[in-house]
């Protein structure tokens, strides 16, 4: 029994009364919002209308106008199904056919007529109660709707008829709860709700942007009068939550600022030196660029919180390398964190190769280690005895103690993450102590998002491929052509060049895909008889996997087949050609992260892509990564294809979706919120003033997980 919100007559609702107490909601329905993720009123007023749809004010049937839009509710009289002739091919292949019925009311007939609806004649019969929507006609002097909106009322429904034209909210809904539904919930609560809400803003704080007061947006959302007032709504519940993110992430800034303590680490002419002298290449202008950035940030008692953009290939390893060999110039330590543990290992390989000769102390640190080769490791880690660590995420774990870390590498690849970020500190040792720390990633972010995704962090980019790098040839290819190209693949083998062969699955499923063990085996004895064959992927033990990646390296492998574990990272300059199978199966992003394996040395490169696409998303994929190499475009393309909710996904970035904002459209509003979260913090670093209690709670109920806020949080 609920004491504070007893089920009684006519209880007073608050905004945290349980949804079941609304009016005509209930116990059972209260479990159908639960779905919806509705608990109680509050969380209702939140679940927000996907679309609007225009819905004519009901009338009765013989005063709908011909030629308009209209509504009315009759009784069905008579329904029947008419079957299409079976000439037509056309609309869903099976020849057509149409549903056709007849309404009632006390004031005239209205004849429906809907094609193709087939499934209707298990749902309408004589004596049901419907309301439609749609446009007036006349035929054969009867009043016809054509394909209207349909929708089937409760024996017991008795809602008054609505007579005005408006706009009707869409809701996200479900089978069992429809957004008529949930609309009626909501409409009958906003009177006693709207009036609790309390705007965390006041009038001269809204007025000069143009914002309306927060329980008139919220009003306006649910029940707009008009399409202006959805746009002045939007634009409110937007900026809110744009502001609260770059609150979040200002606050976080400041509090690095000023808050939290890093080493200051040496430099000098000697170091600089030193530590070049360790790379088998000069560095490029933009590495050195980024360099200089990321030593200015080191020699701080600031911890540095750096992203560092660049495309595949871009060189940005070396850079994490200086980086790293600055903790140790200082006699402290660097971690280097990977997505996966292949990856891992590839960094270790490709920095202990150009660490070849010195007196740096390298460790590996991966999942799959035995418990005493870890344990070893954990100890050598913990007294100092190692200056770089590499590993995957494990690197986090508790049980990883190090004696003195400085500086963290985190190479996400094309993984975002602001979660995980946040546990670093804590691995610094002190309370206030934090290591420096770079992002690494390979998506080339567009800078819309990079505010949003990483706003957090001062960005460095690198747009420019090193020197000496031939561009790849990219080919989309029909599965019919796969022939031709494994011959012109075996040929150009046959000259000496190495090949990846990427299909989506290890093992053939019912999918009836093409997959790594069964194609291998297929290409050793036809295309590729004479030539060496080896396969990589998940379900191999991590040595096996290292030692035919150690053997292609060397060459004592010429056509490696392969699922996407080498995706990122692998690094083989004499790997030059690509195939990757059913390539209408992956992403843009992931498309252009494999084709980024290849292209490394100084020959010309060919990717193909064999792919049969069937939707139009596909074939968009499939023009997109042919059109270019350039990373950047890929992203803006991915962008548009794939919509920013996918993009900006929760499971990408670690944090809540933005749910009302747009960045297509409320750039503006981007910017504002950025410059308004910096006055504010600027103002009250930890908005402590009584004046906005109510912004600092809904801040840290919105991203207090999410975003490391230091003792705002
Ligand atoms: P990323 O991690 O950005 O995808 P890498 O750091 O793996 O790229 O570098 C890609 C390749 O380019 C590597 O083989 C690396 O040795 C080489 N490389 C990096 N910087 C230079 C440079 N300044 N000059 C020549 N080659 C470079
Ligand atoms: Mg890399």
């Amino acid at each position: 029994m609920n004491t504070e919100h007893p089920p009684s007559d006519a209880p007073a609702l608050s905004l945290t009364t349980p949804i079941q107490y609304a009016p005509g909601v209930g116990p059972r329905r209260a479990e159908l919002f639960a779905r919806l993720g509705v608990g109680n009123i509050a969380d209702l007023i939140k679940h927000l209308p996907h679309r609007y749809e225009f819905y004519a004010g009901q009338s009765p049937i013989g005063q709908l106008a011909i030629g308009s839009m209209g509504t009315a509710r009759g009784t069905v009289m008579h329904c029947r199904w008419v079957p299409g002739r079976g000439f037509g091919r056309g609309r869903g292949g099976r020849g057509g056919g149409r549903f056709m019925m007849a309404i009632e009311d006390a004031t005239g007939v209205l004849e429906l007529v809907f094609f193709n609806a087939r499934y209707l004649v298990d749902r309408i019969h004589p004596g049901l109660s419907i309301l439609v929507t749609g446009k007036v006609v006349l035929y054969n002097d009867q009043r016809q709707m054509v394909n209207p909106k349909l929708q089937v009322l409760d024996e017991t429904d008795d809602a008054p008829a609505n007579t005005d034209d408006r706009f009707r909210p869409v809701y996200p809904a479900t089978d069992d709860l429809r957004s008529d539904q949930i609309e009626r919930v909501i409409t009958g609560l906003l009177p006693e709700a709207l009036p609790q809400i309390d705007d965390h803003f006041d009038a001269d704080y809204r007025q000069p942007r143009g914002l309306p007061e927060l329980r008139e947006a919220y009003r306006m959302i649910h029940a707009p009068a008009d399409e202006d007032e959805v746009a002045a709504a939007r634009r409110r519940l937007a900026y809110d939550e744009l502001l609260l993110l770059q609150l979040g992430f200002a606050i976080k800034r400041k509090y690095t600022q000023t808050q939290l303590v890093a080493p200051a680490l040496r430099f000098s002419e000697a170091i600089d030196g030193h530590i070049r002298q360790r790379f088998p290449f000069a560095l490029t202008l933009e590495q050195d660029k980024v360099v200089s950035e990321i030593v200015a940030d080191l020699q701080k008692g600031r911890p540095m919180n750096r992203l560092l953009q660049g495309d595949v290939g871009s060189g940005k390893t070396v850079v994490a390398l200086y980086a790293m060999l600055m903790a140790v110039a200082s006699n402290k330590q660097a971690a280097l964190m990977a997505p996966t543990e292949l990856l891992a290992e590839q960094h270790y390989l490709s920095i202990a190769q150009m660490l070849d000769g010195s007196t740096v102390k390298m460790a590996l640190l991966t999942g799959s280690q035995t418990k005493a080769e870890r344990a070893n490791l954990l100890h050598a880690i913990d007294q100092g005895d190692v200056d770089l660590v590499v590993g995957t995420q494990a690197l986090l774990s508790e049980s990883v103690q190090f004696a003195d870390l400085a500086v963290v590498i985190t190479d996400e690849q094309h993984r975002f993450g602001v979660v995980q970020r946040a546990s670093i500190r804590s691995k610094a040792g002190g309370d206030n102590m934090a290591p420096h720390t770079l992002v690494m990633t390979a998506t080339p972010i567009p800078r819309t998002l990079s505010l949003t995704i990483f706003g957090d962090l001062d960005t460095s980019t690198i747009t420019k491929l090193p020197p000496g790098r031939q561009p790849i040839a990219t080919r989309v290819v029909p599965s019919e052509k796969a022939d031709e190209v494994y011959r012109y693949l075996a040929e150009r083998v046959a000259g000496g060049e190495q090949a990846y062969i990427v299909l989506p699955a290890i093992d053939e499923g019912e999918s009836g895909l093409k997959a790594v063990r069964t194609h291998a085996k297929e290409l050793e004895q036809t295309y590729f008889a004479d030539h060496r064959v080896a396969t990589v992927h998940g379900q191999l033990k991590r040595l096996t996997r290292e030692r035919i990646m150690h053997r292609f390296r060397k060459g004592e492998i010429d056509v490696l087949v392969a699922t996407t574990v080498i995706e990122v990272g692998v690094d083989v300059p004499n790997a030059s050609l690509m195939v990757v199978e059913h390539a209408e199966r992956f992403g843009l992003a992931q498309l252009h992260q494999l084709r980024g394996r290849v292209g490394r040395g100084s020959r010309k490169s060919l990717c193909v892509f064999v792919a049969d696409p069937t939707t139009d998303d596909a074939s968009e994929r499939m023009n997109a990564i042919a059109k270019t190499i350039n990373g950047f475009e890929i992203a803006e393309s991915d962008l548009q294809i794939r919509g920013m909710g996918e993009f900006f996904g929760t499971r990408q970035s670690g944090l809540p979706p933005l749910q009302v904002a747009d960045l297509s459209q409320h750039m503006d509003l981007l910017r504002l919120a950025r410059r308004d979260a910096e006055s504010i913090v600027e103002a009250d670093p930890k908005l402590t003033d009584p004046s906005r209690d109510l912004l600092r709670k809904r801040l840290i109920k919105q991203y207090g997980h999410a975003i490391d806020l230091g003792d705002v949080g």
